[in-house]
């Protein structure tokens, strides 16, 4: 069919979107894939099974609505209330719906700030997405260079910052540095700010602390939780905020009915019941990320402390983009991202002891060559 060519059909704001990109999820036999920090372990035995069994003739009817058994066991885990949760396809989901329900789109109102996200840079890559596909106003303002978060004193002379921006997104522990913060350095940032703040913890159960209760006790302030990383869950897309009931009651007016599936419920439900199967695996991986660490550094790289499942470090003798290539070339895949903060270093999720060791290997023989 012929393109037509104008008038186009399609808005001019979507006509000029770069979307996002996620990292690649190619089929190449034997690849050992450490590039999108998914777990390196299945999801317990226990999930797997309550999958099959959910899997008859009742795929035929809708799921809850509101996700409602799995909300009021996260209320328990968590010693909240069920009104302080909404569950969403992937924590993605929510933070499409975060800048929907509390950005105003550019030029629609006088207040500058109230078009505003905001965010560090670097940090999810998503987020400045979001803003574009929505029409807002973006704020980056970087981090340290050790990735750390600048001071509040420094954050106010920096000017950049507005602490009336209608949604800011922190990635805590940051992504992709894995660096972790203090409660107390969230608590202050979350208390000067006076529009929402969502604290990002797609990766907190790698790390030694969460900021789950700034959420019960500042009522501009959401944590965002996922099933993804930690509960080896990726493929059922299950992610959660938790906050004050009445920016949870906004965002839940702005959810699509079903918008979390059926048998994402139910591996969600299933996971909260083997916690230990989970904890294990924590522990397994961050003495992985322990050993990978060391092994790497004493290979020459720097290697960025890390509270995620995954590692930031810059490679010796070539170019972080050149070693990305040569451990392609051995099958095995890690991340590299071309914006200037982090082009010199690569993002290794964390993998399996052997996968570790196969990496290692490689690396080594890499630099012999
Ligand atoms: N936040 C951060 C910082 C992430 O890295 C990711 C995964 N790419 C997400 C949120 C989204 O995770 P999901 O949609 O799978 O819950």
């Amino acid at each position: 069919m012929a393109l037509r060519k104008e008038p186009s059909l399609v808005r001019p704001l979507v006509r000029t979107l770069h979307p996002y990109v996620p990292g690649e999820q190619p089929k190449i036999k034997g690849l050992i894939k450490l590039n999108t920090n998914e777990n390196p372990y299945p999801p317990s035995p226990k999930v797997i099974a309550a999958i099959q069994s959910a899997v008859d003739g009742r795929l035929r009817l809708y799921p809850n609505p509101t996700a409602q058994p799995l909300r009021q066991k996260l209320a328990r885990l968590h010693r909240c209330k069920p009104d302080n949760i909404i569950i969403g396809n992937g924590s993605d989901e929510l933070l499409a719906m975060a800048v929907r329900c509390f950005v105003e789109p550019e030029h629609s109102t006088k207040s500058r700030s109230r078009e505003l996200l905001q965010f560090f840079n670097p940090s999810y890559s998503l987020y400045p997405v979001l803003a574009r596909i929505h029409g807002a106003r973006t704020n980056s303002v970087p981090l340290e260079k050790d990735f750390s978060i600048p001071f509040l004193g420094k954050l106010r002379v920096q000017r950049q910052w507005d602490f009336q921006a209608a949604l800011t997104f922190i990635t805590t522990p940051n992504a992709p540095s894995g660096h972790g913060y203090e409660l107390s350095e969230l608590d202050a940032l979350c208390r000067a700010q006076k529009g929402v703040v969502v604290l990002d913890e797609a990766y907190v159960d790698f790390a030694r602390a969460h900021a789950l209760p700034l959420a019960l006790k500042h009522s501009n302030v959401l944590v965002a939780r996922t099933f993804s990383k930690a509960y080896s869950l990726c493929f059922q897309r299950v992610g959660y905020f938790i906050g004050h009931p009445e920016l949870i009651g906004a965002l839940d007016k702005i959810r699509d009915s079903y918008n979390v599936n059926g048998l994402g419920q139910i591996a969600a439900l299933a996971t909260l019941d083997d916690l230990e199967y989970y904890r294990n695996n924590f522990r397994v991986i961050i003495a992985t990320r322990q050993r990978l660490s060391a092994e790497l550094s004493g290979l020459g790289f720097r290697v960025l402390p890390s509270e995620t499942n995954f590692i930031l470090t810059q490679p010796p003798k070539f170019s972080a983009e050149v070693w990305l290539q040569k451990l392609r070339d051995r099958k095995i895949l890690v991340r590299w991202f071309s914006y200037p903060e982090v082009r010199d270093y690569l993002r290794i999720t964390i993998g399996t002891p052997n996968q570790v060791d196969a990496l290692v290997k490689a690396v080594k023989k890499i630099l012999a060559a």
